[in-house]
């Protein structure tokens, strides 16, 4: 059994690659990933000034897809 350090948790944290962000269609699900640049910036800068460690943050962004948009407008004009 391999028990988690303090230091293993914070390198998990550590953002890489797989750290995203995603627009999430309400309708059919489809999500895509979506730039998070500010956000990672105003995350990074409040986690500085706040002294806060390890500070982490939920980004969920939702809406109707293109796809999903068009068929509501056609159902509308039928
Ligand atoms: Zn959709
Ligand atoms: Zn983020």
């Amino acid at each position: 059994m391999v028990r988690d350090t303090s230091g293993e948790r914070l390198f998990r944290y550590r953002r890489g690659p797989d750290h995203r962000h995603y627009l999430i269609c309400t309708e059919c699900g489809l999500s895509r990933p979506v730039d998070s640049g500010p956000v990672e910036q105003w995350a990074d800068t409040i986690a500085q000034t706040s002294g806060f460690a390890n500070v982490r943050h939920t980004v969920e962004l939702s809406g109707v897809c293109p796809d999903c948009g068009r068929r509501h407008t056609a159902a509308e004009r039928r």
